[in-house]
């Protein structure tokens, strides 16, 4: 099987699988229990966050473990605008789990404003800072898109909106960009920055938030006080270590200029066999959106998938819905965004695996009657 549906999830490192098994089998204890094996299972994870705050350039203290980056989305909505009364601003290119948060306050009656996206998806970075003024309590921007792999510039735009919005927290959703665009999280100025583990060859369920030094955010979870009373809930030991060891395992493995250059290999090869590929310069590597005339994703998918390749389509994170919010927000109209294909690659996808995924979804594209793929 050739998998590049990596933007959805990975498969876990064998590292992060034998991480988790010995935290379950030898370190199941109480983390918070002061005995001494709840201690040592305490400090495996101290140990953890210490090394993944090294890898992603943040201090220990700054990051907090959470389920998922959907829970982290979720807890700067619900929190971080208690913290601050003020309009909220987010872009059309966010992920549900932060578009869905923001549309529940905007029913309760705040004030959600809503920067467009360019048609290559960045934000429409005048339209942002227009939104933004001397009230706005909380700007959430996505890092790299999950439908296009567009990089916004978040330091330089968080620079610009602390001009005009002091008083504003600047999040940022990265579960597509942690470690995969070179920025460090301190560099990136932001207050907060949410992130998933399952992107980086961990597995699902475990997450983290980083909240920046000196800011302020009430818990979600309340309860028992865990994560320094930020979270709580008894901690998720054996995932925590497997993020760790993911995380170690993926700056070993993993080359960025590698990664973005097979990724320009692709998009070159479907755009010269009658595709388009979406997007822009400043795209991240790992993912590719193709626009295959003619041809239904969800169909070519099914296809594909029956041949041994596994990719994944535009709508994928949209679930029921019909059509694509952000593909939309691009100017696509609906026939054309329900006719996007998305590949992702990961730290380990071989050149010639991808080259021949390639091969197989024109030719099925082909066979599926497109009048323009040839
Ligand atoms: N944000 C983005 C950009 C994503 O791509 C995803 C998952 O695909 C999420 C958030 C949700 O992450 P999780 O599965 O950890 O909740």
């Amino acid at each position: 099987m050739i998998y590049l549906d990596n933007a959805a999830t990975t498969r876990v490192f064998d590292s992060a699988v034998t991480a988790a098994n010995e935290a379950m089998r030898d370190g199941y204890f109480n983390p918070n229990a002061t005995y001494e094996s709840g201690v040592k299972a305490r400090e495996k994870i101290d140990a953890a966050r210490k090394s993944i705050a090294n890898a992603v350039g943040a201090m220990p203290d700054e990051l907090v473990f959470t389920s998922c980056a959907t829970e982290s989305n979720n807890w700067v909505f619900a929190c971080g605008k208690k913290y601050k009364k003020g309009n909220i601003v987010i872009t059309a290119g966010e992920h549900a789990s932060v578009y869905e948060p923001a549309m529940r306050l905007k029913s309760r009656g705040d004030d959600v404003r809503i920067a467009p996206l360019t048609e290559n998806g960045n934000v429409d970075e005048n339209a942002l800072l227009r939104l933004v003024d001397e009230e706005t309590a909380l700007v959430s921007m996505i890092h790299v898109s999950n439908e296009t792999g567009v990089e916004n510039d978040i330091k330089r735009l968080t620079e610009a909106i602390r001009t005009r919005a002091p008083r504003a927290c600047v999040h940022s959703d990265g579960v597509q960009g942690l470690l995969k665009t070179g920025s460090s999280l301190h560099d990136l100025g932001v207050n907060f920055y949410s992130a998933s583990a399952h992107k980086l060859g961990a597995p699902k369920g475990i997450g983290l938030l980083y909240i920046r030094r000196g800011v302020n955010l009430a818990p979600f979870l309340a309860g028992g006080g865990q994560e320094r009373g930020l979270r709580s809930g008894t901690q998720n030991t054996p995932y925590i270590a497997a993020f760790a060891a993911a995380v170690d395992e993926f700056g070993k493995v993993n080359d960025r200029a590698q990664v973005a250059s097979l990724r320009a290999e692709l998009c070159e090869y479907f755009d010269s066999h009658g595709c388009k590929a979406l997007g822009n310069t400043s795209n991240s590597g790992y993912i590719a959106c193709i626009q295959v005339p003619d041809v239904k994703a969800e169909i070519l998918q099914n296809v594909a998938h029956d041949r041994g390749v596994v990719i994944g389509k535009g709508a994928a994170c949209s679930g029921s819905k019909r059509g694509n919010r952000v593909l939309s927000a691009m100017g696509l109209k609906q026939i054309e965004t329900e006719c996007c294909i998305r590949l992702s690659l990961f730290a380990d996808t071989k050149r010639d695996d991808a080259l021949e995924a390639a091969h197989i979804i024109i030719d099925a594209a082909r066979r599926l009657g497109s009048k323009h793929v040839g």
